[in-house]
């Protein structure tokens, strides 16, 4: 009998957004557990009685509508507060949205750091902020996140919940509640845990649940940001995202999760009240060098929150088509899955470095093209 959403959608089809085990009324009949390929995705235990509430929750199950409306509401922003835009993946808008929330005694859920992994949680003061700040490019395990805002809303609080497209569709499958307001990203995709771990284990010799990255550390600019990798949030590199062996293989979508090249969730309209991005391509009238995001208000829920935030923020309204022609990944993106087979063939039998070297090599600019041709006459003349 088929009768569990995982047994009807198959491995390749699930994202991973937990949405199964919120939904399941039997304790522990459904575990996450990380595959071989480095995603987290649900197993049925010998507690599944196979009642089938399980569908209720997938996401994938659902019928998506799909139709881009050319009255989007598009803005290019940024926040008023520096810190917070360099504390930021792009905007900072996030961080104004949390701040209203926590300032009003809401409730906010994210993505941190934990052990070496992503997970989301639940914060309440603005203190913790800054462990949600920044995106994470790795899976965030939601566990029971989405049990966790029902209770919350039961209590009389005020919800604000940011994830993924799928982590959205899936809390939006569960849950329909006038206190809660759901923010999605634009999403390239999440890379797999396998990958980042191997490179992690071949590359620094410290304990992986100590190392943290920073993705986005803007130093040296928003566009051209460096990641930061930590130990016990000591700095042990930090390397230019175009330079990073283990970022090529995630920009060039060597090893994402199965769903995330056909993503269902990269729709208009969004399912959740408020996506956020970056604004990549942005004209330079509307940009901030340090960071700027591109909003869609996608509700009128989204766009109450949006105005109540809004004399904190630098607005400026923008055509969609502006903003789809450098973000993609806002609506019907299909990734490119080329190297993905053979990546996964090669995983167990090569380093990280030669799997970068076959599968994701940097591309042969004139300058390295010279470097090579002098390496090689340096070693003949030898
Ligand atoms: C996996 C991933 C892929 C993305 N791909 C794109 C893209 O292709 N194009 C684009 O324009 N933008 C993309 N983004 C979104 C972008 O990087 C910023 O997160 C967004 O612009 C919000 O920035 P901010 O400055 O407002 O706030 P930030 O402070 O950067 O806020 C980040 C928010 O994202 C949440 N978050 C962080 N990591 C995760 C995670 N792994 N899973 C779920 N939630 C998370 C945090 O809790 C926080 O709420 C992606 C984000 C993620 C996590």
């Amino acid at each position: 009998m088929n009768n569990s959403a995982i047994e009807v959608i198959g491995y390749d089809k699930c994202t991973g957004c937990y949405g199964c085990l919120n939904s399941c009324p039997v304790e522990s009949a459904i575990e996450f557990k990380k595959t071989d390929e480095g995603f987290y995705k649900p197993f049925l235990t010998e507690k599944c009685v196979q009642c089938g509430v399980c569908k209720k929750g997938c996401p994938v199950l659902k019928k998506v509508n799909n139709n881009l409306k050319e009255d989007l509401e598009v803005y290019s922003c940024w926040s008023k507060d520096e810190e917070i835009v360099k504390n930021s993946s792009s905007g900072g808008i996030f961080s104004e949205l949390a701040k209203e929330y926590l300032d009003n005694d809401g409730i906010v859920f994210g993505a941190k750091w934990q052990e070496g992994e992503i997970v989301h949680c639940a914060i309440t003061e603005l203190e913790e902020l800054k462990d949600l700040q920044k995106s994470k490019y790795l899976q965030s395990k939601i566990e029971t996140s989405y049990l966790e805002v029902k209770k919350y809303l039961s209590a009389g609080k005020k919800v604000l919940f940011v994830g993924t497209p799928c982590q959205i569709a899936a809390l939006n499958t569960i849950l329909n509640h006038r206190n809660l307001i759901t923010v999605d990203l634009i999403c390239h995709g999440i890379p797999s845990y396998s990958a980042y771990e191997k490179y992690i284990r071949e590359n620094f010799n410290y304990n992986i649940k100590d190392i943290t990255v920073d993705f986005r550390n803007k130093d040296i600019g928003w566009e051209n940001y460096n990641l930061t990798f930590k130990n016990k949030d000591k700095i042990i590199i930090k390397n230019n995202h175009r330079k990073d062996i283990w970022f090529r293989g995630f920009l060039t979508d060597t090893y994402l999760n199965k769903p995330c090249y056909n993503c269902k969730f990269r729709t208009l309209p969004r399912f959740a009240d408020i996506t956020l991005g970056d604004f990549w391509g942005v004209p330079v009238e509307v940009k901030n060098p340090a960071g700027t995001s591109v909003v869609t208000i996608n509700s009128k829920k989204g766009k109450e929150l949006f105005n109540k935030i809004s004399s904190n923020l630098e607005v400026k309204k923008v055509e969609w088509e502006i903003a789809l022609k450098g973000n993609p990944c806002l609506y019907n993106y299909k990734m490119n899955d080329s190297r993905r087979e053979g990546f996964y063939k090669d995983f167990q039998k090569l380093s990280f470095k030669k799997l970068h070297k076959k599968h994701f090599p940097f591309p042969v600019t004139k300058i390295s093209f010279i470097r090579r041709v002098l390496g090689y006459l340096k070693r003949k003349v030898m």
